[in-house]
């Protein structure tokens, strides 16, 4: 465990703030982690001190800049275990362009009849891109199982990875369940195969040490504003050879070497994948950050983090109204636990945790898929970081206790709900929905998922003449988003599909705006939903009448 926290702490002065009354407890690192002053005060160096572009003058200033954002891609190359050097450490924006910096190149070698092995705790950032690859070259995705235990079934990647196989692409800590997966054996696999690997390193590099030749990556990617820096920038390390080989994603400046009306030769690595004027400052502030991890201790910070996930797990699961996912306890995982209790939808949950200034994170986390096979719409995950302590690990399982009269957390959400944050009729509508239910063949049905925060729920509507006769609503959404499809059919019931069509901000419009800024989303969502519904419905029937014509 990191043992000086409360020196560490002060590196953090965001952590010192309060949300409303309440103390901030930051437990939303696998998101994004808090800057230390180390990093963000090379910020101010850089603009009060050298801020000029890089590679091209010749002049002081431009000439300190690009030595410093030069010298930033071998301090990354170092903290990933690349002995490349800069050649071998593209910045990008973040782990998504990385991932698809590798999948716009290697596109042109993939065809009908090759595959390509995901698993199904990829991220959306990996998940998405391969299937667009697949869905342009005729090459189809396949999907490592997940067991029982949150852990990947290297019995099922060892049948998948043939001679078939063209990438594996595999998040080397997942984002949900915190699983460590056994990325050495998948390159292996990998390679035996012939394919590449691309590992997804948004979890691990911040986590743990990384060592992308003990590995054998070809490819690795990362964020810097999930590892103490800044937002808007991250490295993809790649093989030397394999970047040489690979096309660039995006053209123009500083990735060129010589350019003809007729043609352009492309610049020597890395600068070949970093077209145009490139986030200098923010380069520069991501070695900072690579230094302050070092400082602590990558293995230190691999203990802090297990011991956190270890603490709030056994917590976690001594409560009978709790239902973790990931390795059972005593099995490595990253800092992060992921959560739903009984009865309480995690929208919910972590507006009532933002009341007690606790910051967690709750939905799919950007892994639909993974959330379909546990079979949930979302989750609750509080995630863990360097500063983090055990005391603000009690403090996320005290607030699910409750306060002095430990109400449960049913109970608490209730008495949330019917605070005076809410206008009256949300309450109203949450304790007697009305036209909760489906009705039997309707005119018209829309389903909708919310991914950000794990609703779903479907809306049946009879239509006669136009008009609404009788609406109806099945919901597993978070308790504003329910009430507010009550509220929602109570005042479309008799209304044309016209109105329906052009709903703007009605239902906002009666609550008088009496709802935490929070919860907008939840309050026009189903408005959104019904209002495309009948936009298609009746886009449908002109289409239909124009074709009778
Ligand atoms: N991969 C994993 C495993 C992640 O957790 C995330 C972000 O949460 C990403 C990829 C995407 O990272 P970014 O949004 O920084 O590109």
């Amino acid at each position: 465990m990191v043992s000086d926290i409360s020196e560490l702490r002060q590196d953090f002065p965001v952590l010192e703030r309060r949300v409303g009354d309440e103390p901030l407890t930051y437990l939303d690192n696998a998101a994004t982690t808090q800057t230390p002053t180390q990093v963000y005060e090379v910020y101010e160096e850089f603009y009060e001190g050298y801020n000029a572009n890089v590679h091209r003058g010749i002049h002081a200033l431009s000439h300190e800049a690009s030595i410093a954002y030069e010298e930033a891609h071998d301090r990354l190359a170092e903290f990933v275990g690349a002995s490349g050097g800069r050649e071998e450490m593209v910045f990008t924006k973040n782990t998504t362009e990385g991932i698809n910096i590798v999948a716009y190149g290697l596109r042109d070698q993939l065809g009908p009849g090759d595959e390509i092995v995901l698993t199904e705790m990829e991220h959306h950032a990996s998940l998405v891109t391969w299937q667009q690859v697949a869905e342009r070259t005729g090459a189809e995705v396949r999907y490592v199982r997940v067991d029982d235990d949150g852990r990947l079934d290297v019995e099922h990647a060892k049948e998948l990875i043939g001679p078939d196989t063209a990438v594996v692409s595999v998040a080397h800590v997942s984002n949900v369940l915190g699983t460590v997966n056994p990325v050495e054996t998948l390159a292996e696999l990998a390679h035996d195969a012939g394919a590449y690997v691309l590992v997804d390193g948004a979890q691990s590099a911040p986590t743990r040490p990384v060592d992308v030749e003990a590995i054998d990556a070809d490819f690795f990617a990362f964020s810097g504003h999930k590892m103490a820096g800044p937002t808007g920038i991250g490295g993809l390390y790649g093989k030397r050879h394999l970047l040489e080989e690979l096309d660039p994603f995006c053209f123009g400046g500083e990735m060129i070497s010589h350019v003809t009306f007729d043609d352009a030769k492309w610049n020597e690595l890395p600068w070949k994948f970093e077209a145009g004027t490139p986030p200098i400052a923010s380069g520069i502030a991501l070695a900072a950050a690579a230094d302050y991890l070092d400082e602590i201790g990558m293995e230190r910070v691999r203990e802090h983090e297990d011991e956190l996930a270890q603490y709030a797990l056994e917590r976690l699961e001594a409560r009978d109204d709790v239902e973790t996912y990931g390795p059972p306890p005593g099995v490595e995982r990253t800092g992060l636990v992921s959560f739903n209790v009984e009865g309480v939808h995690g929208h919910d949950l972590s507006s009532l945790l933002n009341d007690r200034g606790i910051a967690v994170r709750a939905g799919d986390h950007c892994t639909q898929p993974l959330h379909d096979v546990l079979d949930l719409p979302g989750s609750v995950r509080a995630s863990f970081y360097v500063y983090n302590t055990t005391e603000e690990v009690d403090r996320l399982l005290d607030a699910l206790d409750g306060g002095p009269g430990h109400d449960g957390v049913a109970e608490q959400v209730e008495e949330y709900l019917a605070s005076d944050r809410y206008h009256d009729r949300i309450y109203e509508h949450h304790r007697n929905p009305h036209n909760e239910g489906g009705l039997d063949d309707p005119t018209l049905r829309k389903h909708s998922e919310e991914t950000t925060c794990g609703d779903e729920g479907e809306f049946h509507v009879d239509v006669a003449d136009g008009t609404i006769e009788r609406i109806a609503f099945e919901s597993q959404s978070c308790a504003v988003s329910r009430a507010v499809a009550s509220i929602l059919s109570e005042y479309l019931e008799g209304r044309t599909l016209e109105e329906a069509a052009s709903l703007d901000g009605e239902v906002a419009a009666m609550l008088e705006g009496t709802f935490p800024d929070l919860r907008r989303d939840c309050v026009v969502g189903p408005e959104e939903v019904i209002s495309e519904a009948a936009r298609e419905y009746l886009d449908g029937e002109r289409a239909a009448v124009a074709g009778d014509d």
